[in-house]
């Protein structure tokens, strides 16, 4: 007799397995498929985000962020060292730690809730089965209420420069390397690309970053992408906006890669290259041709606000349907499926999901840019604050960037807060509270807030937005 669940979850990522666990917390008998598997050939769960995603670059960005302040930031303090040195292999190492420790715990939290974990892959049949295929071939049909589909995504190929995981590496190969490359080019100045060609900076690599738009970072506020386009350029970092990368060439130990800009054919040598170029959803062999699930045009599962599928009773969440490719959206998807599975009122409010960029400074925001907000005709005050003018960001001698918040000219409503600078991804979270709170500007400007922190760049963007700030001059007055 098949094996019969009231929720089986295909996928063990952070929309997956947060999902899993939520069920198996609200009474519902669960199981989670999942296939990956790390060098050791063993199951891993975490998915991309633990394995080759938010974790591990997170761990590479705050070891080469530690030995570029060792080499560079310490003299200002009175700090002197003998020559820093790096072992790239031991740092990799760190963080092949982390990530084992925390794949391990998400299999423990799996045991702890009672997750029944199942190994293979899993493919959605007609009728809410579910079809395991074991490693060594092994079939079994699974019966579930309610299926939940969390395959996540991976990196886009592109023709031009196709990925050998030696020369020319995708996100997961640019988190293995075992030497600092001397000239590293990186294809896409997104999110990955920023990250990882910002970690090889730090290590020593000559780093130029080929991005085929005109504009930097467009979905971030105009005066935070100025902002980090300069910083970054200041770093080191080589930014050839309207490249368009059109061929590659590799030759042993490097490759030459040729690409179009406003001047025309151009082409530049590289000892390693970064595809990073965005990420797709995985639906391979995930749905039998009678599944009933459809795709949207671009290949994402289709669903509605609440991650319903066409099929009644499957349900789709993270990286394989529509939005933002991010941990924290898919995992709250995740429980907002379950709690609707269990007859709960749940919904997501996408506007409020906070973006993050974990470069130096960092960059993060919440809620609309001044520009899109002006396309739309809202009429708003702007407030922002300089890390320069904070005592905490000049004790710790990290005065780069400024918070900026914007609020609705009639209202005062908060309608987007944006900062580049320390502690970016920790201050934007506190806007995305007071903005899911309905807070004005005013409310924000009327808390307590400790000194000396960071947080008090928030709180006078705050009161800047209507001419309050203290300790800088108001552009509104009062
Ligand atoms: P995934 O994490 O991709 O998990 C899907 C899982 O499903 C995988 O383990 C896969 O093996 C499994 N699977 C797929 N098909 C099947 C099948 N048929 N049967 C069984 N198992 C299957 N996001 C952030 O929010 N913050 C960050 O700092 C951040 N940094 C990132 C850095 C990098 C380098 C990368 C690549 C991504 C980063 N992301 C970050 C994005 C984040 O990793 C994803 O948004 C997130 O992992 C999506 O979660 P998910 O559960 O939808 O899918
Ligand atoms: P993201 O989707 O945020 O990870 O960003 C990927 C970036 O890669 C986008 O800004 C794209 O414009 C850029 N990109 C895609 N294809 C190319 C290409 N052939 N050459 C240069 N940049 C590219």
């Amino acid at each position: 007799m098949s094996q019969k669940f009231d929720v089986v979850v295909i996928g063990a990522g952070p929309g997956g397995y947060v999902a899993a666990i939520k069920a198996a917390q609200l009474g519902l008998k669960t199981a989670c498929i999942e296939k990956y598997q790390d060098k050791e050939g063993k199951l891993a769960l975490g998915g991309t985000c633990l394995n080759v995603g938010c974790i591990p670059s997170k761990a590479l960005l705050d070891s080469s962020w530690k030995f570029y302040e060792a080499k560079n930031g310490f003299s200002i303090h009175g700090i002197s060292t003998s020559e820093v040195s790096m072992d790239v292999p031991a740092m990799v190492g760190r963080k092949a730690n982390i990530v084992k420790g925390l794949t391990g715990g998400v299999a423990s939290l799996f045991k702890a809730n009672g997750v029944t974990t199942l190994q293979g892959h899993g493919k959605l049949l007609a009728g809410k089965k579910v079809e395991l295929t074991a490693a060594d071939g092994t079939v079994e049909i699974i019966e579930a209420d309610h299926v939940i589909l969390a395959s996540g995504s991976r990196p886009i190929d592109i023709p031009p420069a196709p990925v050998d995981q030696k020369v020319i590496v995708d996100s997961t190969g640019a988190l293995e390397f075992q030497q600092v490359p001397q000239r590293l080019g990186v294809i896409g100045a997104g999110v990955i690309g920023l990250e990882l060609g910002s970690v090889w900076a730090r290590l020593g690599a000559q780093v130029t970053v080929l991005e085929a738009l005109d504009k930097f970072i467009p979905a971030a506020d105009e005066a935070v992408s100025k902002e980090a386009l300069k910083t970054f350029t200041k770093q080191g970092l080589d930014i050839k906006l309207g490249a368009r990368v059109t061929g590659s060439k590799v030759n042993g130990e490097e490759v030459v890669v040729s690409y179009t800009d406003a001047a025309g054919e151009q082409s530049i040598t590289f000892d390693r290259l970064i595809v990073a170029v965005g990420r797709r959803p995985v639906t391979t062999d995930l749905l039998a041709s009678d599944s009933g699930v459809d795709l949207d045009e671009r290949g994402f599962i289709y669903v509605d606000d609440y991650c319903t599928t066409s099929v009644p009773g499957v349900y789709a969440i993270g990286d394989v349907v529509r939005g933002l490719m991010l941990a924290h959206k898919a995992s709250e998807e995740g429980i907002m499926v379950v709690e609707r599975i269990k007859g709960h009122k749940a919904q997501m409010n996408y506007n409020l999901i906070p973006s993050v960029i974990y470069t130096h400074p960092e960059i993060a925001w919440v809620g609309k840019t001044e520009q899109t907000l002006k396309t739309e005709g809202v009429e708003v005050n702007v407030g922002t604050f300089p890390f320069a003018a904070s005592g905490r960001a000049m004790a710790a001698n990290d005065t780069g960037g400024f918070v900026k918040i914007i609020a609705d000219a009639k209202t005062d409503r908060v309608l987007g807060v944006h900062v580049i600078g320390p502690s970016a991804a920790e201050l934007v979270q506190q806007g995305a509270i007071a903005m899911e709170f309905g807070s004005s500007a005013e409310d924000i400007g009327m808390m307590v807030f400790s000194h000396p922190t960071l947080s008090e760049a928030l709180h006078e963007a705050a009161l800047a937005v209507n001419g309050g700030a203290i300790h800088i001059q108001n552009r509104k007055k009062r």
